[in-house]
């Protein structure tokens, strides 16, 4: 198994694209540590059917990752790891001047800071085994901008500058780390702003699906969770030890426009 002996955690994964990567990485032949802040009996419920399912060792750890010290903690309590993906994250969507404070600061801390914090606490363990593999899940909304979410967006182009940064400490030190950058994903976070992309639009649900969210996706697609996760297990491999600093995108050609 390609990953066997590598402990991965991936932070906000019992739902959409993080629980998809973290099933791909078990699959793979990881252990993999589960993240909520919900700590609920489906959350433990979720790592005991990736374990059933791959044969791999899965935990659940609860964690808020709006929170610096439970980042941290979460590190710590799982023993540290070879493999972090960076994944939970939150929207809001409204005009700048209309942007509640209160929202504006909870993406941040957690789409942004969770992973500068995880990351901090993270490479230590990473640089004393000389092997070591940082994720983030970024956005094509890491590279590209839209109206409305501009806490989202900043956020995102935060975790592709982090990315770059964490690249240039780790490098020479068999560490990489490097961002992906989804396009729209049918998750729950996307369905979410169905309802109010209908209200800002005056538009029926198919129409915003097709000529809101995937007008920007020339293949007309959504990705799915499954190819986020193939990506990252591609970026744990052997063949992607130079690949460090960069994005990848998985958009359906979206940044190409
Ligand atoms: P989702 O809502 O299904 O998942 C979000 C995850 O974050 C959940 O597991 C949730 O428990 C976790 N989370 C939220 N707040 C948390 C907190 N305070 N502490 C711990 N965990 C917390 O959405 P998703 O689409 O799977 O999003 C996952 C990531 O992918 C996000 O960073 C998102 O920005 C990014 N992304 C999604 C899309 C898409 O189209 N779905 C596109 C590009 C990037």
């Amino acid at each position: 198994m390609q990953l066997a002996g590598k402990r991965a955690i991936v932070t906000g994964s019992n739902s959409g694209i993080g629980l998809g990567v973290a099933r791909e990485l078990a699959r793979a032949g990881a252990e993999v540590v589960i993240n909520s802040f919900s700590d609920t009996a489906e959350d433990h419920q979720i790592a005991a059917d990736i374990a059933r399912d791959t044969g791999a060792h899965v935990t659940y750890i609860q964690a808020d990752m709006s929170k610096a010290d439970q980042c941290r903690a979460l590190i710590e309590k799982a023993g540290g790891c070879d493999i972090l993906v960076n994944n939970a994250g939150i929207q809001h969507v409204a005009r700048i001047e209309e942007f509640p404070v209160d929202k504006w600061d909870a993406v941040i801390a957690i789409n942004l800071s969770s992973a500068f914090h995880t990351t901090a606490a993270a490479l230590p363990g990473m640089y004393a085994k000389g092997w070591g593999r940082v994720v983030n899940i970024a956005s094509a909304h890491g590279l590209t901008a839209s109206p409305y979410k501009s806490a989202y967006i900043a956020a995102k182009h935060g975790v592709v500058g982090l990315s770059k940064t964490t690249a240039l400490e780790a490098a020479g030190k068999g560490v990489t780390c490097n961002a992906i950058c989804p396009g729209y994903v049918l998750t729950p976070i996307v369905e979410k702003q169905i309802p109010d992309q209908m209200k800002t639009h005056n538009m029926d649900r198919e129409t915003v699906i097709k000529e809101i969210m995937l007008s920007r996706q020339p293949s007309g697609e959504f990705a799915t969770v499954e190819q986020i996760g193939g990506t990252a297990v591609f970026l744990c491999s052997d063949a992607a030890a130079q690949i460090t600093g960069t994005t990848i995108s998985v958009d359906g050609g979206w940044t190409a426009l």
